[in-house]
């Protein structure tokens, strides 16, 4: 059986959100944009699912915005928040930083080449935090967002909210956060941090895939990016996932149910792994120690070939992820880790703990990864 150590990937869904989506995906299949009776089952259980979403975040269920996933949810808060700043006449600057997911970063990207905005991307420091003086320093006056992500899907660092939004809240400054890999494991405060939009990825957390959240505050403007039937407040068009979107509620509702005990128990799991992971000569941790997800460990290994590690783990069951692909000497790290320095001559490996994860499966994994190590070393690395 594979050990699977990539839940910052996807997650496999919870058999209890299952049970709770079966009807929908069995019987009731109506529209709940029907008015006939079973259409209107069906929208109440879309809205008892925006009840649970609304809840697991601290906000009004009328800030909950059902969508296809992360990037859409991350895309209609980029392009929509900032369209609609601009057409209010506010100005046309929006920020962000290097290492969001390109979700992100692309949407911001395009908004300047292809949409007369102004651009400011924002390093981050070497331990794959960013500075938030320096974040705030790249606000003007004619900033109509910024986006920041609670925490990355790479390195795992958690970035500080906290004083970001606030910060911004006095300069009247929407924030807008992808909560995508913080939601459940790390904290998220919606009113103290003053956002105005936040996106979470129902896969990311035991949920079904294709159904997302896009939680928008009720006074600020988004102009959509899909045109249609005007569900969602009008800002996302399309028919209702109905069995997805129950899902999302359960998996939500389940996923802060449990925290309390759940992230303890990931943060044990994944430092027996880094205690693992770090004996073996030449393994460096990437990014912070402290400000980091409970679920991730992310290493670099000195004189070995990333994808090569990655296949010796994948033939000894281990699932991992690398986030470089390192070939000889080419080396193309992720912008993620470029943006922190990392050395490009080396494998850059991400493994991420998850609800099904257990003692056996790290120990497993790390008796591979010693394994596999020594084997590429004795071998030239594994670089083609
Ligand atoms: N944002 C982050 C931080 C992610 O990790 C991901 C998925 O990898 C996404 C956005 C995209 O989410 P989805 O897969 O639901 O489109």
């Amino acid at each position: 059986m594979t050990v699977y150590l990539d839940h910052a990937a996807t997650t496999p869904l919870d058999p209890r959100v299952l049970e709770a989506m079966r009807p929908l995906l069995e019987h009731d299949f109506a529209n709940p944009s029907s008015i006939h009776a079973p259409g209107r089952a069906a929208r109440a259980a879309v809205e008892r699912a925006r009840e649970q979403v609304a809840a697991a975040l601290g906000v009004s269920p009328l800030e909950v915005l059902f969508t296809s996933g992360g990037t859409e949810s991350d895309n209609q808060a980029v392009k929509g928040i900032a369209w609609a700043g601009r057409d209010a006449g506010r100005g046309a600057h929006v920020v962000t930083t290097a290492i969001e997911h390109h979700a992100v970063l692309d949407a911001v990207e395009w908004l300047g080449s292809a949409q007369g905005f102004e651009v400011t991307v924002v390093p981050v420091e070497r331990d794959g935090v960013v500075d938030p003086e320096r974040l705030l320093a790249a606000v003007r006056d004619d900033t109509v967002l910024v986006s920041v992500m609670a925490a990355n899907n790479e390195i795992g660092t958690i970035q500080p909210l906290e004083v970001i939004g606030p910060a911004l809240a006095e300069r009247g400054v929407p924030l807008h956060t992808d909560a995508v890999q913080g939601f459940g494991r790390s904290r998220l405060a919606w009113d103290e941090w003053h956002l105005g939009a936040l996106s979470l990825s129902a896969h990311k957390f035991n949920g079904p895939k294709g159904v997302g959240v896009l939680a928008l505050r009720r006074d600020l403007a988004a102009t959509p990016v899909l045109h249609g039937g005007g569900q969602e407040r009008g800002v996302r068009s399309g028919t209702y996932n109905a069995p997805g979107i129950v899902g999302c509620g359960a998996a939500a509702a389940l996923t802060v149910a449990e925290a309390d005990t759940e992230v303890p128990r990931l943060r044990a799991l994944r430092d027996r792994l880094l205690d693992g992971l770090l004996a073996v000569d030449g393994v460096t941790l990437n990014g912070s120690a402290e400000r980091r997800l409970p679920h991730n460990a992310n290493v670099a290994v000195a004189e070995c070939d990333g994808e090569a590690l990655l296949f010796a783990l994948d033939a000894a069951g281990v699932a991992a992820s690398t986030g470089s692909a390192c070939q000889s000497g080419a080396a193309a790290p992720s912008h993620v880790l470029a943006a922190i320095g990392a050395p490009s001559d080396c494998a850059h490996l991400r493994f991420t703990c998850g609800r099904t994860t257990t003692e056996a499966d790290i120990d497993t994994a790390v008796e591979a990864f010693t394994d596999a190590v020594k084997r590429l070393r004795d071998a030239g690395g594994g670089f083609v």
